[in-house]
């Protein structure tokens, strides 16, 4: 399959480092606050590539982490009157419910900094060994000047970045593009370290995360587009100095999300949280209208989106609800399918959803065609469910009992009998089971 590998910015060919293995890493939120819609685009789009991996065969594993130590966290304390801690684990609660709520499946790490405290020291004193990184004052700065093909990933010219940045004027740093490692504060939660109290660094706490977890080197690291400088291009750094290598051997970034036009974002308080909006959007209807757009695309948040999604949606399950129905009733056997080579040829140009949507709605008329002439309902009844399962679309299809099943039968033979009044009475009771 192709991946389009932002650090090299080609489609290239997948080749997982290990056969058949695939480690995936993903920047999770700062746990300071509720996190906006455009937040959970990651969570989602990645949650798509991980369930696309799976359905390949891929033994995956997947970690998210959780920024819970952070100079954010230690002002959303102080505002909220309550310790780093608990303002962490608050956040981190609610970001976990706001996954379920949109049906994010599970992952297999969700690492916090706190737990790699140990990692972090060790890892930062690496650095100072190789002289990749100095100590002044209690702070510790990366030394980017010694590390070939810094803003290889953002595209951006080293000279050009240096001219742009300036020193401030409480900063001790040799170079303006160096970056702090480690932060001396006296100032809420601080950490004991050999080079005094402090708190570390965002971009060496994932790089941290990932090592500690996966080693030195993963298949795909992902993030949102706006990530990519400087977070991702020091990881990288950090990873070039210690490990002489690009920390991922592809990088994937999806797009961010315009809100009527204008960039979602909370420093520009344009921003709706995800927890407010799954009151008006169920999980499904998000999906299919992220997912009409590729995810590396930005994507521009209407009411119309959203309105063709439920639609959609609406089309979706009246198709499945109908066919869950009549292969319950006449015990057809569905779930046989692993795979739907249409599928694969979509999904393997860089996860293509805008076409697997197209291939669904195609597939949606198909069913709705084979239930009309009772003919192989099973066989699109599976492409369906496996594309859902890629998608991560949950459907809620009534399980039949003996007298449901019973009774429905005597519903279409009053029907064929044209006994309307019967056949009215029981539709009555299989409309309030939700069967019709
Ligand atoms: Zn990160």
């Amino acid at each position: 399959m192709k991946i389009y590998n932002s650090l090299t910015d080609k489609l290239e060919e997948f080749k997982p480092i290990e056969e058949g293995k695939i480690k995936m890493y993903v920047c999770g939120p700062t746990v300071y606050n509720y996190v906006h819609i455009g937040n959970m685009r990651p969570a989602i789009t990645f949650d798509m590539v991980y369930n696309y991996f799976k359905y390949l065969g891929y033994d995956v594993k997947y970690a998210s982490n959780f920024t819970d130590v952070n100079p954010k966290i230690i002002n959303a304390a102080k505002e909220l009157g309550i310790t780093e801690r608990e303002v962490a684990d608050k956040f981190i609660e609610a970001y976990l419910n706001d996954l379920k709520s949109f049906n994010c499946g599970e992952i297999d790490y969700r690492p916090r900094v706190i737990n790699h405290m140990e990692d972090i020291y060790n890892f930062i004193t690496k650095l100072i060994e190789k002289d990749m990184a100095y100590v002044v004052d209690g702070d510790v700065y990366f030394r980017v000047s010694k590390v070939k093909d810094y803003g290889m990933l953002s595209n951006q010219d080293i000279e050009e970045l240096r001219s742009g940045a300036r020193v401030e004027v409480d900063e001790k740093k040799e170079s303006p593009l160096d970056f702090a490692l480690w932060r001396r504060t006296e100032d809420g939660e601080q950490f004991e370290s050999p080079w005094g109290m402090g708190i570390p660094g965002w971009h060496t706490e994932c790089v941290v995360m990932i090592n500690s977890i996966f080693g030195s080197k993963i298949d795909i690291h992902g993030g949102g587009v706006d990530l990519k400088f400087p977070h991702h291009e020091n990881e990288i750094a950090q990873s070039v100095a210690l490990n002489d290598n690009y920390l991922a051997n592809y990088w994937m970034h999806n797009g961010h999300i315009n809100l009527d036009g204008e960039k979602m974002s909370k420093s520009l308080g344009n921003f709706i949280l995800a927890k407010d909006f799954i009151k008006e959007h169920d999980a499904n209807t998000v999906k299919l209208a992220l997912f009409k757009t590729h995810y590396r695309l930005p994507l521009n948040f209407t009411d119309e989106v959203f309105k063709e999604a439920k639609v959609l949606d609406e089309k979706i399950y009246n198709a499945l609800k109908q066919a869950n129905l009549v292969i319950q009733v006449n015990s057809l056997n569905v779930g046989e399918l692993k795979e739907d080579k249409k599928i694969n040829e979509i999904m393997d140009e860089d996860f293509n959803t805008p076409n697997l949507i197209t291939y669904l709605i195609d597939l949606i008329k198909d069913l709705n065609v084979a239930l009309r002439n009772n003919s192989n309902i099973e066989e699109i009844y599976d492409k369906i469910m496996l594309v859902n399962q890629i998608l991560g679309l949950k459907y809620d299809l009534y399980v039949m009992s003996e007298e449901d099943k019973e009774l429905y039968s005597k519903w279409l033979d009053y029907r064929k009998n044209k006994d309307f009044n019967k056949a009215d009475e029981l539709r009555t009771i299989l409309a309030e089971r939700n069967i019709l």
